[in-house]
């Protein structure tokens, strides 16, 4: 049972909320519950601003923004503010883009919260490269092109072992779908880089804002991905999908370019 929503919170606890790809209509019940019930909710810039119409009137809300090349809020002062408002009793909400387990920085968070001490409950939410292939109308995995998934960042921390594409390309070509996050910018490396192990000819598509209205995509061969990029505009946030997946979608509709999913 969960408490009224005015008691005091009996131990410091925090819920990362994933806010899913930006349709408010794909948040959990368990998301709408725990938004209704913070007081102080710390908001990602990739969340909906729609799905702060759950939250209480009163709920301060804190916009912790951090977009790739951006002003953005240090990661410290997030985890520090964090903390410091659930040791004040403080209901705690940290509302991330899709899910917090997928490239969310939920774990460095979860780790620094229960190092305090504090309670830390995850809720899922459906993660954008999920969201991006639904709204292409394919599958991720499909018993004839692709018996498996591989969620990779195209941007790794800076100083971390950077990604080894041709490797992932030659997994890919096994049968995995990739679907790249945070890729748009380094598109012409990762282009390079998968041509080493995949066919040029792989289907790649780009989904721009998937789950909403303003969604756009385009779909090209691999060979093409950083040039159809640049001829449609599309950037961030996108998310790149690779794979022999995308073959229905393109024998349905040839040319580079495929309109906006039907709504
Ligand atoms: N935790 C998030 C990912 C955060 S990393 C999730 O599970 O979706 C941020 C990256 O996610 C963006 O650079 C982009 O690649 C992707 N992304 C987030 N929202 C998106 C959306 N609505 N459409 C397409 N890509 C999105």
């Amino acid at each position: 049972m969960n408490p009224p929503p005015d008691a005091p919170s009996p131990r410091p606890r925090v819920t990362l909320v994933g806010a899913g790809p930006g349709d408010p209509e794909l948040l959990t019940l368990k998301a709408i519950r725990a938004i209704r019930a913070a007081t102080v909710l710390l908001v990602d810039d990739l969340v909906g601003r729609e799905v702060l119409r759950y939250a209480r009137r009163h709920a301060r809300i804190v916009d912790v923004g951090k977009r790739g090349g951006c002003r953005s809020t240090p990661q410290d002062f997030i985890e520090r503010l964090m903390a410091t408002e659930a040791l004040k009793g403080e209901r705690v909400v940290r509302l991330k883009g899709g899910d917090p387990g997928v490239f969310g920085r939920g774990g460095e968070e979860v780790e620094h919260l229960r190092a305090h001490g504090i309670e830390v409950e995850v809720i899922n939410g459906i993660t954008s490269g999920l969201a991006a292939a639904t709204g292409l109308g394919v599958p991720l995995t499909h018993r004839d092109h692709a018996h498996g998934v591989i969620l990779v960042t195209g941007h790794p921390r800076a100083g971390s072992t950077p990604l080894d594409w041709r490797r992932l390309a030659t997994t890919a070509a096994d049968g995995y779908t990739l679907v790249i996050y945070m890729g748009v910018a380094q598109a012409a490396q990762i282009q390079a880089g998968l041509l080493e192990g995949l066919p040029p000819d792989t289907p790649v598509a780009v989904v721009q804002h998937a789950s909403l209205p303003q969604q756009r995509h385009a779909v090209a061969p691999l060979a093409d991905l950083q040039a159809m990029l640049q001829r449609e505009g599309l950037g961030s946030p996108a998310v790149i999908i690779v794979g022999n997946v995308l073959r229905g979608l393109q024998a349905v509709q040839p040319a580079a370019r495929l309109s906006a999913a039907a709504a």
